[in-house]
């Protein structure tokens, strides 16, 4: 069989980095990275692997699968199936209205062309306010912090890693995720970079995590105090006069409110809540402001707390006090080539954004960006009354491992009344589905990171064509999605998915301000997701076709980020809000628990593994192989006051529920901290994951409460969550 090679970016993190496929027939020969990739450079992490081996996985979904009378989910045609879906859904709205559907948006999608173009059709064709998605435990306090400065949810700035010579991170391990609301590949090669050339890498993390291995210094700090830290550092800034925001402030509006904000942040005040001695706050801030060209980055954990908006809002104060916001070396804006609202410069005026249109029924948090906290599905399904969820939707998302309480969530999924559920494996989520619609595998569609490559260290293009063609029997995710909105729509189960299709493209050209007659000529006959991005790419900053790009295999470098303000602000008042109202409002909230008097309570944090990314890739034997990962970190002196033992088991209890899980004594876990990865726990009825099944871990999220969100964003708790701790001395299961 002669051998071929394709050029693949992985699809598997927010690092996009370049594969070289060999492939033989059908088969996946070979993996590794693409050397000539303009971003990557050869970089891959032994996640990539997964690319094969999610191919070749035989517990992928293949087709689709229709609940039977005997309650097996049983094989089906695409016409069966989606006829199935409709009698749901139809039966669901015509009781309950639209709100009645729930759709919940996994995180895979982000990677996911189709899903990028055609998802936002689907849920505007379906017309819940009961949107859910993996934001709300993960990433939103940033977008709201982000949209509520500058006037967009992903107008995030990034670490300019290639030019800055003092890096602050807190809560990150970029070292394991390669990068998150980051775009970048090779993270230790770039933060190793930022020390050869004189520069200094500081990490404040409760784990000494790779990434704090790899630092200048690290710092432990504990979990949820981040804010305070941030504040302190802000503190210090104003009372040793160090701000120097240059020509920012020129662009800013509310920069005097942040002095007396800051007054009662005195590091000497918050160190003991940190556990950080205040003279090194004092040396932090010092440092950070004598830097040259120096960035503050945050990430999950600064994110998943209860003051998340908080301290996401503070990391880029930090930014425009120091004069790095938008220049080379410090914080700065990327200039994505297709799919950015902000791609084109403009006044700097726009509508920021909204947020709180609308409220979740039962526990009245706000929407942001659309959506509600994914925190408030599981009462919205198991509250009775007028606007009760009663049907979901779920794209490429298991909340039954990744939302909080995960155990009243599953009870709720299992008495819902329809569910449809479009993923590429029968897991903890799908398995309660009564149709399932298969997704296809990575290397049977293109690809083109549309979200990402707007948070990317670099500005670069890079699109792949499929590497295998279409198994037979698959149908592309794209005409699932919009088959699925004809339903939604109410047009039945064979809707005209080309007459979608063709109202998708032209509100994309309209979108752009081009006419879009002349536009949709110029890209036809393309059709699909390659027509759509081949319009956002011509009416983009670079004026990209999609040819450029297929000419293109290992990607198009558009250059270092170059600095965009005020052209990327789209505020009402057209400059940066560094003291916006919610934020402020929220303020006196961080004051009280600065005042909680320190309980010793130990408190459990997640945490990010290279080989693992959530919980979709533990199927997959290459990536799970070898010694169990799903191990409690504790600190030698809390496993010797626990009476744990080293590979002995603890029994986890906190408010929301109780796991059992094999001990890891460490001193790179803080004293008081103990630290459990997410998305595992793989050992029940149902689901059709042979390999994760035989490492099943424990699932972290039963220990995390629903009720605990950071109110400005709704993002869930998960990260600081009181726990106790004690031996397993035998075989006795974990209470119910
Ligand atoms: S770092 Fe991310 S994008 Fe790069 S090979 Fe690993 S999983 Fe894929």
């Amino acid at each position: 069989m002669e051998a071929t090679t394709a050029f693949r970016t992985c699809p598997f993190c927010e690092a996009t980095c370049g594969l070289e496929i060999v492939v033989e027939g059908d088969r996946v020969t070979r993996v590794r990275g693409d050397a000539d990739d303009v971003h990557s450079h050869g970089f891959l992490c032994p996640k990539a692997t997964g690319v094969k081996a999610l191919h070749e996985d035989p517990d992928r979904v293949r087709t689709p699968l229709v609940r039977d009378a005997s309650g097996r989910l049983a094989p089906a045609t695409w016409d069966e199936a989606f006829a199935a879906v409709d009698a749901g859904l139809s039966r669901v709205i015509a009781a309950g209205g639209r709100d009645a559907v729930a759709a919940y948006v996994g995180n895979p999608n982000a990677h996911n062309l189709d899903s990028m173009v055609y998802g936002p059709a689907l849920l505007r064709a379906l017309g819940s306010k009961n949107v859910y998605t993996a934001s709300t435990v993960d990433q939103m306090p940033k977008q709201v912090s982000c949209g509520l400065m500058f006037g967009g949810g992903l107008t995030v700035p990034v670490p300019d890693v290639d030019r800055c010579e003092h890096l602050l991170i807190l809560g990150a391990n970029p070292l394991a995720s390669n990068g998150s609301l980051l775009t970048a590949p090779d993270m230790r090669g770039r933060l190793r970079a930022i020390r050869a050339r004189g520069g200094k890498v500081v990490v404040f993390d409760p784990r000494r995590s790779r990434t704090a291995e790899e630092a200048s210094e690290h710092h432990f700090i504990r979990p949820g105090t981040d804010a305070l830290l941030l504040f302190a550092l802000v503190h210090v800034l104003f009372e040793e006069g160090l701000t120097a925001p240059g020509t920012l402030a020129d662009l800013c509006e509310g920069l005097d409110a942040l002095e007396p904000l800051a007054a009662p942040f005195a590091p000497e005040a918050v160190a003991p809540a940190c556990e950080i001695a205040a003279a090194q706050i004092r040396r932090v801030a010092r440092e950070l402001a004598a830097a040259p060209r120096a960035a503050v980055y945050g990430r999950i954990g600064t994110c998943t707390q209860e003051f998340g908006t908080l301290a996401s809002w503070l990391v880029d104060v930090l930014n425009v006090l120091t004069g790095n916001l938008d220049r080379p070396g410090g914080a700065m804006f990327t200039r994505a080539a297709a799919g950015s609202r902000t791609a084109h410069d403009g006044d700097g005026r726009g509508r920021g954004i909204r947020m709180g249109r609308w409220h979740s029924r039962v526990r009245g948090l706000p929407e942001a960006f659309g959506e509600l906290p994914v925190a408030c599905l599981a009462e919205e399904i198991d509250t009775p009354g007028e606007g009760q969820v009663r049907a979901l939707l779920t794209l490429a998302g298991n909340p039954a491992r990744s939302a909080p309480n995960s155990a009243r969530l599953e009870r709720a999924l299992e008495s819902l009344d329809f569910m449809v559920s479009v993923d590429v494996y029968v897991n903890e989520t799908t398995r309660h589905a009564d149709v399932v619609l298969p997704g296809v595998s990575p290397l049977e569609k293109a690809h083109y990171d549309l979200a990402l490559l707007q948070l990317s260290v670099r500005n670069v293009a890079n699109y792949s064509p499929p590497v295998l063609a279409l198994s037979e029997g698959a149908q592309p995710e794209w005409r699932t999605l919009l088959r699925l909105a004809g339903v939604a729509a109410g047009q039945g189960p064979d809707a005209d998915v080309d007459a979608f299709d063709d109202l998708v493209a032209f509100e994309i050209a309209r979108r752009a301000g081009a006419d879009p007659a002349p536009l949709l000529e110029a890209v036809a006959p393309r059709r699909g997701p390659e027509r759509a991005l081949d319009l956002m790419l011509r009416t983009g900053p670079y004026e990209l076709t999609l040819d450029d790009l297929e000419a293109a295999p290992h990607g198009i470098d558009l250059g270092p980020l170059e600095p965009r303000l005020p052209g990327v602000l789209r505020t009402p008042s057209g400059r940066i809000e560094l003291a916006p109202a919610p934020i402020v409002e929220d303020v006196p909230r961080l004051r009280a628990a600065l005042a909680r008097p320190a309980n010793g309570q130990l408190v459990l944090v997640g945490r990010r593994q290279l080989r693992s990314n959530n919980s979709w890739m533990h199927n997959l034997e290459p990536l799970v192989k070898g010694p169990d990962r799903c191990t409690m970190h504790v600190h030698p002196t809390d496993a010797e006051r626990c009476g744990l033992q080293d590979g002995g088991r603890a029994r986890v209890t906190s408010a929301a529920g109780t796991v059992d899980a094999p001990v890891e004594i460490t001193d790179a876990i803080m004293p008081g901290v103990v630290s459990l990865p997410h998305g595992w726990g793989h050992d029940v009825d149902g689901v059709e994951l042979r390999v994760a099944t035989r490492h099943a871990g424990a699932n972290s999220n039963l220990l995390a409460d629903e009720t605990q969100v950071d109110p400005l964003s709704g993002n869930a708790v998960l990260n600081g969550i009181p726990v106790e701790l004690a031996p397993v001395h035998d075989a006795a299961p974990v209470p119910a």
